[in-house]
């Protein structure tokens, strides 16, 4: 049995903080950590592995960083920027699905009397919090924009670690707007000096300064890569663009993600140099998929069979740059305008315009839709969606399931419908 297999295995018998943080302690050493991220089959997966493995264990371990819960849709900035150690439960419920932990956690959210109607996501990490899986918060951030779960769940996780008073909502306003700014960045500087003022630090503008730096060149790369997948047909093995929800959202902000996304563009460099030297002609035949929300993170056959049947997903909607670059004279401002500049901000037409334009840019031949059970941000839209994308004559598939509770995924109707949908791109000309 490889390391992966009996970690997961491991992890499946003793689900227990105990446990979570002696392996922690164990795989997180150097030696160890360098030997694991070497099983990967690229460099950038390896510092994925690893980037997220250190990151968990400063939030598992008991001293010095304050922990702060997370939802997906914050700038994360602000936590590096105070010294906190972000800990995303949306994220973490990925890992649960991926390491076969789920059935545990959503067992233990039922008998809490967690609604069936609420995202997986939610569900598995409130069951992994009622566990007493996850770290102790010292602080709970949280914001209305896309999800209308995060605040439900994060305020419970509030109430179960007594924290209340650390709990903080921010209220993303639905227009881009002057007074959307000012509202937005005088809540977000009002959290990070409560936060100070609760911690004991006194705000460090300098270290703000530094964080803002290091975004920009986390987003510099990020969109360098977005760039030239536009081109690209072929991608280093096992490459997934929905594995980096974790960089591109809760290290925004940290060397990690610079040094993840600056790899990820050497590698992607490399297969587009291959490309063009090789002019390969079997790529004319490769049928280009935009992906549109997330994927299944337990273990699945869709990217098997997109890949057996000459299918490439060319670009996935959550990892387009949506926010413009941040002004560190004005942090608390520029964190107000990333976050009011997102997508799902407002009305669906914002969505649709990244999506038509990504299906443009990537010349998508088709796109699918994953559509996960409980959200309704992203399934609200489905038709219209795919009405928009119909008058570009690109077909789309609504693939109803679960990302993160297997039996709430008929594997079968999934393979019957990515392969008649696969049937549709075919008969289409090219
Ligand atoms: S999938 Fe939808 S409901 Fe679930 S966490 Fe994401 S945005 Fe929220």
């Amino acid at each position: 049995m490889g390391i992966k297999n009996r970690l997961k295995t491991g992890i499946q018998k003793n689900l227990n903080q105990k446990y979570i943080k002696r392996l922690l302690g164990i795989i997180a050493t150097k030696p160890v950590l360098y030997a694991y991220g070497s099983t990967f089959p690229t460099i950038s997966d390896k510092y994925l592995n690893i980037f997220t493995i250190e990151s968990l264990k400063k939030a598992y371990s008991d001293n010095s960083h304050p922990v702060g819960y997370g939802s997906l849709f914050l700038p994360y900035e602000m936590f590096h920027a105070l010294g906190i150690t972000p800990f995303l439960p949306e994220v973490m419920a990925g890992f649960t699905a991926g390491l076969g932990l789920a059935p545990q956690t959503l067992k233990e959210a039922s008998s809490n009397w967690y609604s069936q109607d609420l995202c997986t996501f939610h569900r598995s990490a409130s069951g992994a919090s009622e566990l007493d899986v996850f770290p102790r918060p010292d602080f709970i951030i949280t914001t209305n924009l896309a999800c209308d779960a995060a605040q439900k769940s994060f305020y419970i996780h509030s109430v179960k670690y007594d924290i209340e008073k650390n709990f903080y909502l921010i209220d993303v306003p639905y227009r881009y707007s002057k007074e959307s700014i000012r509202y937005l960045t005088a809540q977000i500087k009002n959290i990070c000096m409560d936060i100070c003022s609760k911690t004991g630090k006194k705000f460090d503008i300098s270290m703000f300064k530094e964080v803002i730096d290091l975004s920009n060149e986390f987003r510099k790369w990020a969109i360098e890569v977005s760039i030239l997948r536009k081109t690209l047909a072929n991608y280093p093995p096992y490459y997934n663009g929905l594995n980096f929800i974790l960089p591109f959202h809760g290290l925004a902000g940290t060397r990690e993600a610079v040094i993840l996304y600056k790899q990820i563009y050497k590698e992607l460099k490399k297969y587009s140099s291959k490309e063009k030297k090789e002019n390969s002609n079997k790529n004319k035949q490769v049928k280009r998929i935009l992906w549109l929300h997330l994927k299944p993170y337990y273990r699945n056959e869709i990217f098997d069979i997109l890949d057996r049947e000459n299918c490439r997903v060319v670009f996935e909607e959550i990892n387009h740059v949506y926010w413009p670059e941040l002004d560190y004279e004005k942090p608390f401002e520029s964190l107000a305008k990333k976050m009011l500049s997102h997508f799902l901000v407002g009305s669906i037409d914002n969505r649709i315009n990244v999506i038509l334009k990504a299906a443009r840019d990537y010349r998508a031949d088709g796109a699918i839709l994953f559509s996960h059970w409980g959200c309704r941000q992203s399934n609200g839209g489905a038709r219209i969606i795919k009405d928009s994308l119909k008058k570009l004559n690109i077909p789309t598939l609504v693939l109803d399931g679960d990302c993160v509770d297997q039996n709430n995924s008929s594997q079968g109707q999934v393979k019957t419908r990515l392969q008649g949908f696969i049937e549709i791109l075919n008969s289409e000309p090219k």
